[in-house]
């Protein structure tokens, strides 16, 4: 059998904080216990929020833990190419159409949409798309793309859902309701989700499973904010035809007041918490990892 393969793959959108470390740590811990492999990734495809400090003070900081990993690291902006691949095989399916509708058209749609009964939203929170672009005719598509209006590559889901078969996967870990074990996807909840933009020839779902199945990742190991995701994951590898990793989604670190960090802060950022004297050690301990 060959090894394992684990790894970690963060967003150069900001600095690290005590939840990328305990995934960080994790899934470094898993792979050296199981004689296995540890990558890291960058996850740099939104091009207006990465940024080269951010993405230099993740190898620092990660370093000071403890950790190492394969070189190269694979940076997701250098493989679009990849990924518009990806886009070309489900559009000759017939799986993806382009809607134009900007974010604030969108808002008005489901407000709208709201006045007779509550819009669905998908696990995030977020409204389904409320819009009619799907029965465009080819021709005002084409019209519309060619003035340049900016659009987005939707997963015809009903579709796509319609040329798949039941999907579940092994969850080794717990999702936000405790799930485990063998656990039904539901990607329809996510409704016609954005695989990728004109200006961003992909999105992080899609990114995130070629990149996983191109680099033979095993064994994912993420935070339990991706739970419901993994539903979409599983349907883009079904339908594009690649490996189903198995999944471990691990518990979000709490601040002290038990909101889950989202920014780096003082009390919660790995370079202030260096800063202030912290060691590697503590780090593992105040995370709950045993050293
Ligand atoms: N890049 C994602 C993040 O920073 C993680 C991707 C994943 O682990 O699937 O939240």
């Amino acid at each position: 059998m060959p090894p394992p393969v684990f790894r970690f793959a963060p967003s150069p959108n900001g600095y690290l904080h005590l939840g990328h470390a305990y995934s960080a740590l994790l899934n470094f811990d898993l792979a050296r216990a199981s004689g296995g492999r540890f990558l890291l990734r960058i996850e740099d495809i939104d091009a207006t929020r990465c940024r080269p400090e951010f993405e230099a003070a993740i190898y620092e900081d990660l370093a000071w833990l403890g950790i190492s990993w394969e070189t190269p690291v694979r940076r997701q902006s250098e493989h679009l190419s990849r990924y518009r691949e990806a886009v070309e095989i489900l559009a000759g399916l017939g799986l993806i159409y382009p809607s134009f509708e900007s974010r604030a058209e969108i808002a008005r749609l489901v407000v709208q949409r709201e006045a007779s009964a509550p819009w669905p939203r998908d696990p995030d929170g977020a409204p389904l798309y409320p819009g009619e672009a799907k029965s465009l005719p080819p021709d005002e598509r084409n019209r519309l793309i060619g003035e340049g209006m900016p659009y987005a590559l939707r997963l015809d889901m009903p579709k796509a859902l319609a040329r798949t078969e039941e999907l579940a996967w092994q969850e080794d870990g717990a999702g936000p309701g405790g799930e485990s074990g063998v656990v039904a996807a539901h990607p329809e909840a996510w409704g016609d989700v954005i695989l990728a933009r004109k200006e961003t020839p992909t999105s992080y779902h899609l990114s995130v499973v070629i990149d996983d199945a191109l680099q033979g990742v095993t064994d994912v190991v993420r935070g339990q904010d991706l739970f419901w995701s993994t539903s979409v994951h599983l349907l883009l590898q079904q339908l594009l035809g690649i490996p189903q990793p198995a999944y471990r989604h691990h518990r979000l670190v709490a601040d002290s007041s038990g909101q889950k960090l989202s920014k780096s802060t003082a009390a919660t950022g790995l370079r202030e918490l260096r800063g202030q004297g912290a060691s590697p050690a503590e780090i593992r301990r105040i995370v709950g990892l045993s050293e």
